[in-house]
């Protein structure tokens, strides 16, 4: 079994990779040009989500956030031990709002399959919903409740899996700048050349964790990687989780409470290339479903408004497998709007790749080579 892995990102996609390789056996060292968790995994509201994020069917990628999900009590409990530092894993349960009776047709439907798969979902109205969330709009017509999902302060999670890899004895390098360029040895194995450090990084593997900057890595590797950001816009209110006991999604936004006294509410999604700067327009619809579905937040400034973003996919899957057929090189990227949700059964799969498994199923669905139909 080759010993040493390179691990190329600092977000928690590549952070959960290092933590579970090391936790196999590797030796790991994992590069970061910047901050650890700078990008999207430190802006994400963390929300753990299955149910409400897929509405349309029970396919591989329903299947794989499902299978992520449930890796969470465990695989919480062991970055939290293994940190010593909290991850504010919230089990919340999650409402989706409605306003119209009109949407109840396609929300029951969604709702059977949903509960074909274990969600144990319900409608609830009236006295109900306001018992479950009392600081709901009274216009809100109905909800379904999702019990299962449940949510993490991303930020936590990610400072609990930096020192839990650096107290396992990862070689966490952050602000290496600018990677430069890759060589791939025909011997086996990779070396990068990152800009602010002297002479190359060489591993037998090579895990490519680099988010919505992954398209740079086609002139290397020779393959089509249709990976674009995707900026999500995001902010928050002072207040405290009894005021918001459940995740709440509406058609125009979304809320999460945080154990660190904030009201979540996000997100934007908008084209704006590599630019994470925050605008008025972007936050303006937030804060008008905010007033809408929540009134005690019509008074409320905003304490905090930020942006981030997503690794979007042509096919809106993430890439997760081995490259030109390589076993040194994997990639593990483009997780768009799931990234936190996917990052303990993402390294789970990465690593059982870099034991020479397979990967079934979700092998070929999640390929990164599928979408390069000529070797160029
Ligand atoms: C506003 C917002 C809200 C979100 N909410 C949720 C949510 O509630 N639940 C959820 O599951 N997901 C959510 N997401 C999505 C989630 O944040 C992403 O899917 C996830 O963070 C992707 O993780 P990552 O590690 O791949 O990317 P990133 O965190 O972006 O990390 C990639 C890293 O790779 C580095 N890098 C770039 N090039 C190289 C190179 N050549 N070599 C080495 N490193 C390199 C970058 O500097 C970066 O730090 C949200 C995202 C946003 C923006």
């Amino acid at each position: 079994m080759p010993q040493n892995v390179l691990i190329l990102g600092g977000g928690i996609i590549g952070l959960s990779c290092a933590f579970e390789a090391a936790r196999r056996g590797y030796r790991v060292r994992l590069v970061e040009p910047g901050r650890l968790g700078g990008q999207a995994s430190g802006a994400a509201a963390g929300m753990l989500a299955p149910y409400s994020e897929n509405t349309e069917q029970p396919d591989e990628f329903f299947q794989l956030c499902l299978r992520s999900l449930r890796l969470f009590p465990e695989w919480i409990r062991d970055v939290e031990e293994a940190s010593g530092l909290k991850a504010d894993w919230v089990q919340s349960g999650s409402l989706n709002v409605f306003r119209h009776e009109a949407d109840l047709l396609p929300a029951e439907s969604r709702m059977r399959w949903h509960n074909a798969w274990g969600a144990k979902e319900e409608l609830v109205t009236g006295a109900a919903l306001r018992g479950l969330e009392p600081r709901l709009s009274s216009d809100a017509a109905f909800a379904v409740y999702s019990p299962e999902e449940s949510h993490v302060y991303a930020p936590g999670l990610v400072a609990a899996l930096e020192t839990a890899c650096g107290k396992m004895g990862i070689d966490l390098i952050d602000h290496a700048g600018e990677m430069l360029s890759m060589e791939i040895h025909s011997g086996g194995g990779a070396s990068v050349f990152m800009a602010n450090l002297p002479g190359a990084l060489r591993a037998d593997r090579l895990v490519i964790c680099s988010g919505a900057w992954t398209g740079q890595f086609e002139r290397w590797l020779g393959i089509a990687i249709p990976i674009h950001p995707i900026r999500g816009q995001i902010c928050s209110y002072e207040g405290q989780l009894e005021e918001l006991r459940h995740m709440v999604f509406s058609s125009q936004a979304y809320w999460v409470g945080k154990r660190i006294g904030r009201i979540v509410c996000g997100a934007s999604e908008d084209v704006a290339g590599f630019d994470t700067s925050v605008t008025e327009r972007g936050i303006e619809r937030l804060l008008r479903a905010s007033k809408q579905w929540f009134p005690m937040l019509a008074e409320r400034e905003t304490a905090h408004r930020w942006a981030g973003l997503r690794p979007a996919t042509a096919d809106g899957l993430p890439l997760i497998g081995p490259v030109r057929g390589n076993p040194a090189i994997l990639m593990a990227a483009g997780h768009y709007r799931n990234g936190v949700l996917l990052s303990p059964a993402t390294a789970k799969l990465t690593a059982d790749m870099l034991d020479g498994l397979t990967g079934g199923q979700s092998a070929s669905v999640f390929s990164p080579e599928r979408f390069t139909l000529v070797p160029r």
